[in-house]
């Protein structure tokens, strides 16, 4: 690890001047941009300490849901109307790491997570495009493939992207909301991770100069459903082989509304907006109808060699998140 300077800032203002430091980075709980300069994957000259900052309160009202960017992932997943309104929230939470990271982890780092892909962390000794630009993609390039994207991937990168929190905030309409020296702007979740295309290098929306202070969820109408599943190798602690976030409403058993989005198969979380459209009227109890609206989404699917098994597993879990979402059985 090389050496960097480090200062805590109490306020935005004061935050948005250190980024304007060449090579300044933020830490929060600490728990990823520590991960990053042990790794090799990041070498700040500058470490910007946001923990006092106070961006950390959950307010809800006729508004929606807005969470601090510094607000525990512990204390998001415990709170009462997160739990009564957001469930699909707090159940990607708890699902997301141990319970020592919780407690450290905000969610605004959780947002920023970099991609798990293998080679990625291999401290440059493996070709990755998205670590040193040009170098190649050890994955593409006869790679181990079985944790890599089915959908929004290039020739360049395949990577996915890991936070279980941006798949159910997608599924909710989420948006980050951004402070810059221009004043604040919001970016969708759905949106907020960049596909690779040719430039995998480029993780998110966020600008360099730019930090994250909330995540704003819409109102709910009451009683909307949701549901969280995760898929993965290990029941305690890892990441989303795949993954799904459902809301719904229903009338009766009927489906009137379905916002559904995957994850472990994209470079950002991905929603099903055709089988969205082919869910609504469909009854909960017709699963081979529900089979085939989800069906829907993945003809533009494109796996690899190791993911192939991504395709139907990810269209299970998106059913069963689907109908526990709208039944809870
Ligand atoms: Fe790097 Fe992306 Fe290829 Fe992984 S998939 S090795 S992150 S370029």
């Amino acid at each position: 690890m090389k050496a960097f300077d480090y200062v805590r800032v109490s306020t935005v203002d004061e935050t948005l001047a250190h980024l304007r430091s060449p090579g300044a980075q933020l830490m929060a709980g600490g728990t990823e941009l520590v991960n990053w300069m042990k790794e090799g994957i990041e070498s700040p000259g500058l470490v910007v300490d946001i923990t006092n900052l106070g961006l950390d309160s959950i307010e809800s009202g006729p508004d929606g849901l807005r969470i601090g960017a510094l607000a525990t992932m512990s204390d998001v997943q415990a709170d009462p109307v997160v739990n009564r309104d957001f469930q699909v929230v707090a159940q990607a939470l708890l699902r997301s790491a141990s319970a020592q990271l919780r407690n450290m982890a905000t969610i605004g780092g959780n947002l920023m997570q970099r991609t798990r892909c293998p080679y990625f962390r291999a401290n440059a000794s493996l070709p990755c495009n998205k670590l040193v630009p040009g170098s190649g993609c050890a994955a593409l390039e006869g790679g181990v493939t079985t944790s890599h994207a089915i959908f929004g991937g290039s020739d360049h990168c395949v990577a996915t992207h890991p936070s279980d929190l941006a798949v159910a905030l997608a599924a909710l309409d989420a948006s980050v909301v951004i402070r810059g020296d221009q004043g604040t702007r919001r970016s969708p979740i759905a949106g907020f991770h960049r596909l690779p295309a040719d430039q995998p290098e480029y993780h998110t929306e966020l600008r360099a100069d730019e930090l994250i202070v909330a995540v704003e969820a819409p109102a709910v109408p009451s009683p909307r459903k949701s549901h969280y599943i995760k898929v993965r190798e290990r029941a305690s602690y890892e990441f989303a082989v795949v993954s799904a976030a459902a809301v719904v409403d229903v009338e009766g058993s009927t489906i009137t509304d379905a916002r559904i989005a995957i994850g472990g198969v994209a470079p950002r979380p991905w929603r099903l907006w055709q089988a969205e459209t082919a869910l609504r009227g469909l009854s909960l109890d017709d699963a081979p109808r529900i089979r085939a609206a989800i069906a829907e989404s993945f003809a533009d699917a494109r796996p690899l060699p190791g993911n192939r098994f991504k395709v139907d597993l990810a269209q299970r879990t998106a059913v069963r998140a689907l109908r526990k979402a709208g039944t809870g059985a």
